[in-house]
């Protein structure tokens, strides 16, 4: 059971994935198995995160068909530019071994590089080639979004961003949704630190429902896309075991209350 949405590009996605930052190689190819087992549809991974290969591994060996799984890459800071970026995109795509990848992005504008417009214009060229399906960015504030469709021929499908009931980023989420762009949240459960947050304990106990699964059934009752990150095989189906349960009004506005509007991690226009 999982939630899909429709993209700006056609492509129907499931709103909850896999997220893979920090799950180590030697464990990513058993990993990433038992999240699909379990029912995962969709993984999120990077180059950065140094396990494309063992990604790609896990869905050859799983047996379930490839259009059946939605997956994620995406190129680092230090290859952006015009060939540059292309030229990453193929890396990623042999270290995969998967012939297609549905999303691919710009994992940070980087703006002091001053690189993502031509950037962009690469990814829009590869999506006539066939093994990338659709394009996307991570980490756009708004004025990257505005610099970026000044010249954009094709919207990002996805901007995926930091965001989780301590930052919830709404005004960010309006532009995207206004120009079609569906948000993604990553690091959605905090990376594990806003779980104790004592109004979450209220909601939990009302559900019968962790602390982690009310933080994720509050991301798709808000409309995003969602990646949790688990190497625990138990908590990888505690994560997907949010469908059964909604969130009211009343927990809505508990929520809304969390936020504090400080970032966990950098600011997009500091990081380079
Ligand atoms: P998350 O918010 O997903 O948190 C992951 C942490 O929470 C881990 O320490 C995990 O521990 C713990 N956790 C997971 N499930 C539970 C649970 N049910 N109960 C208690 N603790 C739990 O952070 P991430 O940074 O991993 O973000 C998710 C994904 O977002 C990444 O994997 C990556 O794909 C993407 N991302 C993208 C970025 C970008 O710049 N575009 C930046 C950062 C992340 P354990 O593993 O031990 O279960």
């Amino acid at each position: 059971m999982n939630y899909s949405l429709t993209l700006n590009n056609g492509q129907r996605i499931a709103q909850l994935g896999l997220g893979v930052y920090k799950v180590n190689q030697d464990i990513a190819v058993e990993l990433v198995g038992t999240a699909l087992d379990l029912g995962y549809r969709r993984i999120d991974t990077a180059a950065l995160y140094d396990n494309e290969q063992e990604v790609g591994a896990a869905i050859r060996k799983s047996g379930i068909s490839r259009e059946e799984i939605y997956v994620t890459t995406k190129i680092w800071n230090n290859r952006q530019g015009y060939h540059e970026s292309k030229e990453a995109i193929d890396e990623s795509l042999n270290r995969l071994n998967i012939e297609y990848v549905d999303m691919l992005m710009i994992h940070w504008p980087a703006p002091k590089q001053n690189k993502f417009v031509e950037t962009w214009r690469a990814f829009e060229e590869l999506l006539e080639g066939g093994k990338i399906r659709g394009i996307g960015v991570a980490n756009f504030n708004i004025h990257h979004l505005e610099q970026l469709l000044e010249s954009a021929n094709v919207v990002p499908a996805i901007n995926q961003v930091e965001l989780n009931p301590t930052f919830q980023q709404a005004e960010l989420r309006a532009f995207n949704s206004k120009h079609g762009i569906a948000t993604e949240a990553w690091a959605p459960l905090g990376r594990g630190k806003i779980l104790d947050h004592p109004a979450l304990a209220e909601i939990s106990a009302a559900h019968g429902k962790s602390a982690a699964q009310v933080v994720i059934r509050w991301h798709l009752q808000i409309g995003n896309l969602v990646i949790p990150k688990s190497s625990n095989p138990d908590r990888l189906a505690e994560n997907l075991d949010v469908f059964d349960f909604e969130l009211s009004d009343a927990d809505m506005q508990v929520m809304a209350s969390i936020e504090i509007g400080v970032r966990a991690s950098v600011n997009p226009d500091d990081f380079d």
